[in-house]
């Protein structure tokens, strides 16, 4: 990271910022930060192209996906964001999970998770996307929620007893608490 290239982004942050109030998520610890979106699309880029990584494509990419947010738009798959008064998901790519996502994105996420580098979703993925929800949707078999003998939340049903599958820790405002400033340099009174 260099502190020219975060610079030019802060500035562009702030001529945002400006004119709107920030576009909050569902489960942000803060309203959406593109340096939070730089972060993750930057530890992506690194871990897939290594030694030929180039930061100014980070850059680039970042600008991109901002653009598409504030114009409405799930920078994951580009479908646009329900209507108020609903707010968009917070993706699960950060741990403050600022980055708006739409609905569909945000149930696909525990099972599919994609780095931002690689966002927008190919039309493939979307509609495997898709498929994953249409079978979330059908009814599952009847069953209870139970503690077993060891203290272990499972499930009982007519087919027989499972261990219940707990989403982990949930990050963003669950975990950290509600920041409500748009930008981190200026909730530090810089
Ligand atoms: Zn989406
Ligand atoms: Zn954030």
């Amino acid at each position: 990271m260099t502190a020219r290239s975060m610079g030019s982004l802060d500035e562009d942050d702030r001529v945002r910022n400006d004119r709107r109030l920030g576009v909050n998520s569902s489960s942000g610890a803060h309203p959406f930060r593109p340096a939070c979106l730089l972060e993750a699309v930057r530890s992506g880029g690194m871990a897939e192209m290594g030694e030929s990584y180039v930061d100014d494509d980070a850059m680039e990419h970042t600008a991109q996906l901002t653009e598409r947010i504030y114009a409405g738009e799930c920078p994951r798959c580009g479908q646009s964001f329900e209507a108020p008064p609903r707010l968009p998901g917070g993706s699960r790519e950060t741990r403050c999970r600022c980055i708006p996502v739409c609905s569909p994105c945000s149930s696909d996420e525990p099972d599919a998770s994609l780095s931002p580098w690689t966002w927008p979703l190919t039309e493939a993925q979307i509609l495997a996307r898709d498929a994953q929800q249409q079978e979330r949707m059908r009814p599952a078999e009847p069953g209870i929620i139970a503690v077993d003998a060891e203290g272990r939340v499972v499930v009982v049903t007519k087919s027989g007893v499972t261990k219940a599958a707990l989403r982990p820790n949930p990050g963003g405002w669950a975990e950290f608490g509600y920041d409500d400033g748009p930008d981190q340099l200026e909730s530090e009174g810089r």
